[in-house]
């Protein structure tokens, strides 16, 4: 991993993500080094032509700038993150995501938090104090050997899922956003997935796999080397009018109808 320092000229940036009014991103780049990740378009500007999860630029004047767009943009919820995570391993050393958490406390922006590693729970002080927040763990499938292949970088699955509990424990609001479900890999363990949220999230959202993101190739290497009897069926779920993934938000939106869930099925 090439870590390196940048500078930006704004951080608390609009987005264009449902729900939400701004993005913070700590980091260019992300060390979880996803397969299927959608924030890969980034290398058309930085690091241009290296592999995707091979770098990770620090913000060095994030919370500088970030405390001078506070006083002057409309509060908003603001989520952490959209094209980075937030809690990567680079985090842990840098504490970029910390200082900003401190900053926007009593600034009156809500804040929407989304990452796949338990290093969230270093911050869980600050985290229980801020007036309005959400915190959300990203879960694509239930088994490890799985998330080794399209998520090598982050936290393991049960990790995740322990973060969360701790956090709705301590009555903090919570989430899984469970997407992108793979085609047929996520499958195994929906059903005990969904069991397993019931005692530690107040929401879901489900969303499928895009591959029109750009990332393909990366998928195809990945299911050529663990799964490549899949590719054919990854294909063909990937469609718009895929039938599988009309079967799949059916098994949800019953499965989590069943247990009271909220679900915002996104596809
Ligand atoms: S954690 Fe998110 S931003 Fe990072 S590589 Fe994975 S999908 Fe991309």
């Amino acid at each position: 991993m090439k870590i390196g320092e940048t500078t930006c000229k704004s951080i608390l940036n609009k987005s264009g993500i449902s729900g939400v009014e701004y993005a913070i991103n700590p980091y260019v780049g992300c060390g979880h080094a996803c397969v299927y990740c959608y924030a890969k378009f980034m290398t058309r500007w930085y690091h241009k032509g290296e592999k995707w999860g091979s770098f990770v630029d620090v913000k060095k004047n994030a919370v500088e700038c970030l405390k001078k767009e506070v006083t002057k943009k409309r509060p908003g919820i603001v989520l952490l993150s959209s094209v980075t995570d937030p809690y990567q391993p680079a985090e842990k050393k840098y504490g970029v995501t910390r200082k900003i958490l401190e900053c926007l406390m009593n600034t009156g922006f809500p804040v929407e938090i989304l990452t796949k590693s338990s290093l969230i729970l270093r911050d869980m002080d600050i985290i229980d104090e801020l007036p309005e927040v959400e915190v959300g763990l990203t879960i694509t499938c239930m088994e490890d050997k799985i998330r080794r292949v399209f998520e090598p970088g982050a936290s393991t699955v049960q990790d995740r899922l322990d973060a969360l509990k701790t956090f709705n424990d301590a009555g903090i609001q919570t989430y899984a956003f469970l997407g992108p479900l793979l085609p047929y890999v996520s499958e195994d363990g929906l059903e005990e997935l969904m069991n397993t949220l019931a005692d530690r999230v107040n929401r879901v959202i489900v969303d499928r796999l895009n591959i029109k993101a750009g990332n393909w190739k990366p998928i195809q290497i990945a299911l050529e080397k663990n799964f490549p009897e899949l590719i054919p069926e990854f294909k063909e779920a990937s469609r718009d009018d895929s039938e599988y993934y009309d079967e799949v938000r059916r098994k949800m939106r019953v499965g989590f109808d069943k247990r009271a869930i909220p679900a915002d099925i996104v596809f």
